[in-house]
């Protein structure tokens, strides 16, 4: 199984701490050069029966001009492209006005979105529910997946979601 996964959010939401706890682990390449107009290839993970390309999506957090709409366009052309959209939150934060722009722009998008709640090793576990919730009433959620990027708790679990859309 093979396929493109992207991956969204606000900044600080812990990105590329995520891309670091998978291809960490399992390396195959990792490179910052752009591969296509605005997309980054931010690293593959591989094992013998899957290879999971993530792209980092530049531009979809927020709109500023015409030149920020262009790439806006851009960055949702590759979210119909790829098997999976992962939408990263960060439950330290709580929703925010970052997250609701980003999943306007994922109403005009088919691709499942999987629903990445980030940094739950700072909250409560009694506040994940309502969080769970509250986010659900806005989108649609292939799957809900809590995690820690940062020390890696059921990010094994992600991946198997994933591998799901494949
Ligand atoms: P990005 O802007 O979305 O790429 O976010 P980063 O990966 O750079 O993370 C932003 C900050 O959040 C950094 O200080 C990370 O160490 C921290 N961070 C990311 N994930 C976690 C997590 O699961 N738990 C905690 N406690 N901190 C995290
Ligand atoms: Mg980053």
């Amino acid at each position: 199984k093979s396929g493109f996964v992207a991956i969204v959010g606000r900044p600080n939401v812990g990105k590329s701490t995520l891309m670091n706890q998978v291809i960490g682990q399992k390396i195959a390449i990792m490179s910052d050069k752009p591969q296509t107009t605005r997309n980054k290839i931010h690293g593959v993970y591989t094992t013998d029966q899957t290879q999971i390309v993530f792209l980092d999506t530049p531009g979809i957090h927020k709109r500023q001009s015409k030149l920020g709409d262009f790439m806006n366009n851009t960055a949702l052309n590759t979210l119909k492209e790829v098997e999976a959209v992962l939408f990263l939150a960060d439950t330290s934060e709580g929703f925010g006005g970052g997250d609701r722009f980003i999943i306007e722009q994922l109403k005009g998008v088919k691709t499942p979105v999987i629903l990445v709640l980030n940094k739950i090793d700072k909250i409560d576990p009694e506040a994940l529910l309502p969080m769970i919730e509250q986010y659900s009433k806005l989108h649609d959620f292939a799957e809900i997946v809590p995690i820690s990027a940062l020390n890696g708790n059921n990010v094994n679990r992600l991946l198997e979601q994933i591998e799901k859309y494949l």
